[in-house]
């Protein structure tokens, strides 16, 4: 491929997020272009060939993922799946000799990420988390504020990723999801607490809500709230539910406080300092995401969100989810 190429990519699973997102985003990136789709439905393989104008030869099936292999307009496999089936499908198509980004959470167990991460190593495959909001200016400036200490010290984070589920789907079945909102939203406070104090938790304490709803959440959760101790004394305090709504991360640090409220969505954040509002063009998460992939596999070069950062988080959330179940004991 020459570097002025658009790479081809494949979205696996055309649901929500690949139709209201990863689509449209699509059309709108640089280095690379909707080139094919992986759907259990006929009927969605045919819409989506008629609307972006795909070649019969790049519609697949879930059992007929393999013979990508053979198809050199599929550069790079885009996997949008309940999350339980995140692993097999990136070990697929990193056999088949695919260049994988995953959407989060990377998968229901640390040893699944473990199996991703090596198919892809033997693949000779770059794998990539869908982690757009490490492309997001107001999302990069907190990072900035926090890691570059421009308030001085962070002393304290405030988390909280939460939406109201009120009807039966995939993030309601524990064995699709692999947990509840913790899983689903919690992953971006996790990240937010990472990205901006530059470090990983020393400790961990969680509890569950009380369910309002057990009829709804039967083998998930309802809502979690936790905490992550820092080795520098810094302190994150996350919280996630899917029986409110919540959207926002705060920093305060010795000199100034910072927050984006709201802090995780496609578009529409609102950034504020204590000396001032945050300034930053509308930009389309996805398509920045997209387009630095695509280069990372035009150069070889590691992607900044790579699958060892999923896996990093994946280890974060059990211990979560660890403390959680052993009543907010601490977990170190
Ligand atoms: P949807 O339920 O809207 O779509 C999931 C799709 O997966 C379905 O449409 C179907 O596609 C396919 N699928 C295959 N097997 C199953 C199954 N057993 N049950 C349900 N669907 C199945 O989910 P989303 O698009 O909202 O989420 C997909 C993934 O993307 C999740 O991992 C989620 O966490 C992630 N996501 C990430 C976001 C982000 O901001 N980064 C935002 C939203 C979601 P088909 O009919 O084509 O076979």
């Amino acid at each position: 491929t020459n570097d002025q190429q658009k790479l081809g990519v494949a979205l696996v699973g055309l649901g929500r997020y690949s139709e209201g997102q990863l689509g449209p985003a699509l059309t709108e990136t640089q280095h690379c272009y909707l080139a094919g789709v992986v759907s259990g439905s006929e009927e969605k393989r045919r819409q989506w060939q008629a609307r972006y104008d795909l070649p019969g030869s790049n519609l697949y099936h879930y059992d007929t993922l393999e013979a990508m292999a053979g198809n050199p307009a599929i550069d790079i496999v885009y996997v949008v799946l309940p999350n339980a089936l995140h692993a097999e499908y990136v070990i697929r198509a990193a056999k088949a000799g695919k260049h994988v980004i995953c959407e989060k959470p990377m998968a229901t167990s640390v040893e699944e990420c473990r199996q991703m991460i090596h198919a892809c190593r033997e693949a000779g495959v770059l794998l990539s988390m869908g982690y757009r909001l490490h492309f997001d200016p107001f999302n990069k400036e907190m990072m900035r504020l926090g890691q570059d200490e421009i308030f001085g010290k962070v002393k304290r984070i405030v988390a909280d990723d939460s939406m109201t589920i009120e009807k039966e789907e995939w993030r309601l079945d524990g064995a699709l999801a692999g947990g509840g909102p913790l899983m689903n939203n919690g992953v971006y406070c996790v990240q937010a607490a990472l990205f901006v104090t530059g470090e990983l938790p020393v400790a961990i304490r969680a509890e569950f809500s009380p369910k309002t709803r057990p009829d709804l959440f039967r083998t998930v959760e309802e809502g979690i709230q936790w905490e992550m101790e820092f080795a520098s004394g810094k302190k994150a305090i996350c919280e996630s539910s899917y029986s409110k709504d919540g959207n926002l991360l705060r920093v305060t640090a010795e000199r100034g406080w910072f927050e984006l409220d709201p802090a995780y969505e496609y578009k529409g954040l609102k950034g504020r300092t204590s000396q001032g509002p945050m300034e930053f063009p509308a930009i389309r998460q996805q398509a920045a995401q997209l387009d630095d992939f695509a280069s990372c596999v035009k150069r070889s070069g590691a992607s900044r969100v790579p699958g060892e950062m999923g896996m990093r988080d994946v280890e974060i959330m059990m211990a979560i989810y660890e403390s959680a179940r052993k009543g907010g004991e601490r977990v170190t």
